[in-house]
C-alpha cells in the first residue's frame, strides 16, 4: 500500500508518538474497505503503539483514530492518502498526545466550546485546499470532547455526494447543515462559529508607525521591511498568505527552484513572526479615514490608528457576472480545477476563459472529465502557444472563440450554459454539468470608495515610492496599477512601499 520511501518518512513520524492509539475500522468487501484495512494494518505493523479493532461506525468504509477506551471524534471515511496523508499523520501524532501547533489563545477558545459540534468534511484526494480544513477540524476534535469530525472522500461516497449535490470541495457540514465551502483556517472556523476576538481588544492597541493591510506576498514583504527600521509595525488581514494559498506549484521565486503555495505561506508566516510585528489575522478592513492619524476601521467595529498605512489587499477571482453564476456557485460553478475537477469525473464541463489559467484548467480537466468546452470572448485564445498546442492535441476538447456566455442554467445544480456567437448573434445552449470560471482577477479595493485615485478597473495608482494620492498612505502588489502581477513583483513593491513609508515618517 505504502511505498518504501513513504514508509521511511512515516517511520520517523511514528517514532514521535507519545501514547497508544486504537484504530477502529468499519470495513466491508469493497475495494476501498480493503485498502483501508491494508493501510491501518500496515500502520500497526510499523508501531507497537498502534492497534487495530473492528467496529460498527456510521459509515462503511471508515476508521476512527482513538485512544484506548477514549473516543476522540476523528474519523476518516475513505483512504486518507494523496493530499490527506499528512492529515492522517497529524491525527495519529495529536491523538497520541503530541500538542498541536496552535496558539494558546486559540486552544482556550476551542476548549471553551460547550455546544456539541459534529463536523463532516467532503474532500477529494487531489484537493490541495482540503487538508487545511481537515487538519483544523481534527485539532478541534482532539482538544474538545464536544467536537467530532469526519473526513469523507467524495470518490468513495459518490451516492452521498450526489444526494447532497456537493460539487465543490472542501464542503463542510455542521450538525447536518452546510457550514462552509473552501479553504478555512482554524481561526476562520472559530470566527464563523462566532468565537473570536472582540472589538475592545483592538481599540486598546497603541498607534502604529506603519500598519499594513493585507498579508499576501506584498503585505508580508512590506511589514518585514518596515519593522527592520525599528518602527512599530502591524499587519491586519482577512487571510494570511493571500492568493498564494490557492497556488499549487510555484517555480518562479528566484532562488527557490520549486515550492508549493501552502508551503510558501508557512515560510512567509515564519519569517513575519520572527520579528515583533503585531499580526492581526482574520479581520476585514472596511474603511480608511485620514485625520491627524490614519484610522482603519475593521468589520467588527474596532478602529486601528497609524501614522502611515500600506495597502496590500491584492486581488480575487473575477466573476463572469451572468445569471446562474451565483445561484449555482459550488453547485456546478467552480473556480478551482485542482480542487473540484475530480467531482466532475465522466461529466461534461465548460471552462470560461482562454488565458493561461483557463487553458491550464482545460488541459487538467480533460484528463478527468468526459468533455471540456472552452469559451473565449475574444477572437483568439490569449494563452501561451505551448499551452494552446497541448490543448488542441486533446481529443475531448472543443474550443469556441469570439463567444459570450449569456447564462448558466440548472435546477438544483448546473445543467447547461447558453452562449452567443459575437459575430452572428446566434444563441446556442449546451448541456453540461460544470462550469469553471477562469477570467482573471479584480483588485480588492472597493472598500476604499473614492478616497484615493484608482484606475478604471479599480487598481490603486502609485508613484515610484509606492505612494498613493493620500499623504502617508502607500500601496503595493496586485491591488495597484503595477504592470504585472506576480509574487516577486508584489514583494518588490511591498519593500518599496515600506521604504517610502519610512521616508515619509522621517520627513513628517
Ligand atoms: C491560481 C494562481 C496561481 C498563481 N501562480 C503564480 C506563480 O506561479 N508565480 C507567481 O509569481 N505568481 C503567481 N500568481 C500570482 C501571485 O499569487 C500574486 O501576484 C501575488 O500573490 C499577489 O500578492 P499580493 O500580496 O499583492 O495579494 P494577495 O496575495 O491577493 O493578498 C492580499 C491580502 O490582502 C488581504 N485582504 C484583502 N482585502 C482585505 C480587507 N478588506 N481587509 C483585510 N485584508 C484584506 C487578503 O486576505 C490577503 O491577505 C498566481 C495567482 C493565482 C491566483
Amino acid at each position: 500500500m505504502l511505498d518504501t520511501e513513504i514508509k521511511q518518512q512515516l517511520a520517523q513520524y511514528l517514532e514521535l508518538m507519545e501514547g497508544d492509539i486504537v484504530l477502529q475500522v468499519s470495513a466491508g468487501k469493497d475495494e476501498t474497505s480493503q485498502n483501508i484495512l491494508k493501510l491501518v494494518n500496515e500502520l500497526a505493523s510499523m508501531s507497537s503503539r498502534i492497534t487495530v479493532e473492528t467496529a460498527a461506525l456510521e459509515r462503511t468504509p471508515s476508521f476512527c483514530v482513538n485512544r484506548p477506551n477514549e473516543n476522540t471524534g476523528i474519523t476518516f471515511a475513505g483512504v486518507p492518502l494523496g493530499h490527506e496523508f499528512t492529515s492522517l499523520i497529524m491525527a495519529l501524532l495529536q491523538v497520541s498526545g503530541r500538542a498541536p501547533k496552535v496558539e494558546q489563545k486559540i486552544i482556550d477558545q476551542i476548549q471553551g466550546i460547550q455546544d456539541q459540534l459534529h463536523f463532516e468534511t467532503y474532500i477529494s484526494l487531489s484537493c490541495h485546499n482540503c487538508p487545511d480544513v481537515v487538519q483544523a477540524l481534527n485539532i478541534m476534535s482532539v482538544l474538545n470532547p464536544n467536537i467530532t469530525h469526519t473526513m469523507i472522500d467524495g470518490a468513495a461516497f459518490k451516492a452521498e455526494v450526489e444526494k447532497k449535490n456537493i460539487m465543490a470541495v472542501p464542503t463542510v457540514y455542521l450538525n447536518g447543515e452546510v457550514f462552509s465551502s473552501g479553504r478555512m483556517s482554524i481561526e476562520e472556523i472559530l470566527t464563523k462559529l462566532g468565537i473570536g476576538t472582540d472589538a475592545s481588544e483592538f481599540n486598546e492597541k497603541e498607534t502604529f508607525d506603519v500598519l499594513v493591510i493585507g498579508a499576501g506576498s506584498a503585505g508580508c514583504s512590506a511589514a518585514i521591511y518596515a519593522v527592520r527600521k525599528g518602527i512599530r509595525t502591524g499587519i491586519v488581514a482577512e487571510r494570511f498568505g493571500g492568493q498564494v494559498n490557492d497556488t499549487l506549484a510555484i517555480e518562479n521565486i528566484i532562488g527557490t527552484k520549486a515550492t508549493e503555495g501552502p508551503k510558501f505561506v508557512a515560510s512567509l508566516e515564519e519569517h513575519v513572526k520572527d520579528y515583533p510585528i503585531d499580526v492581526i489575522n482574520n479581520q476585514r478592513v472596511v474603511s480608511l479615514t485620514k485625520k491627524e492619524l490614519i484610522e482603519i476601521e475593521l468589520a467588527n467595529g474596532a478602529i486601528l490608528k497609524s501614522k502611515t498605512v500600506i495597502l496590500a489587499t491584492g486581488a480575487r477571482w473575477r466573476n463572469v457576472g451572468v445569471p446562474g453564476e451565483m445561484e449555482f456557485k459550488n453547485k456546478g460553478v467552480a473556480y478551482c480545477p485542482h480542487c473540484d475537477g475530480p467531482l466532475f469525473e465522466g461529466k461534461n464541463v465548460a471552462v470560461i476563459g482562454g488565458g493561461n489559467s483557463g487553458i491550464e484548467a482545460a488541459i487538467d480537466l480533460a484528463g478527468i472529465v468526459k468533455h471540456v468546452t472552452v469559451l473565449e470572448f475574444m477572437p483568439e485564445l490569449k494563452a501561451d502557444q505551448v499551452l494552446q498546442d497541448r490543448l488542441y492535441s486533446l481529443p475531448n476538447v472543443t474550443v469556441l472563440k469570439n463567444v459570450q456566455t449569456k447564462e448558466i442554467t440548472g435546477n438544483h445544480t448546473v445543467n447547461g450554459l447558453t452562449y452567443v456567437d459575437r459575430e452572428t448573434g446566434e444563441e446556442t445552449h449546451i448541456d453540461l454539468q460544470g462550469v469553471f470560471i477562469l477570467i482573471g482577477l479584480v483588485p480588492n479595493t472597493d472598500w476604499l470608495g473614492d478616497t484615493l485615485e484608482k484606475t478604471r478597473i479599480g487598481e490603486i495608482v502609485v508613484d515610484k515610492h509606492g505612494a498613493t494620492t493620500i499623504p502617508g498612505v502607500f500601496a503595493a502588489g496586485d491591488c495597484t496599477d503595477s504592470a504585472y502581477k506576480q509574487i516577486i513583483i508584489s514583494m518588490g513593491s511591498g519593500a518599496t512601499a515600506a521604504l517610502g513609508a519610512f521616508d515619509y515618517l522621517i520627513r513628517n
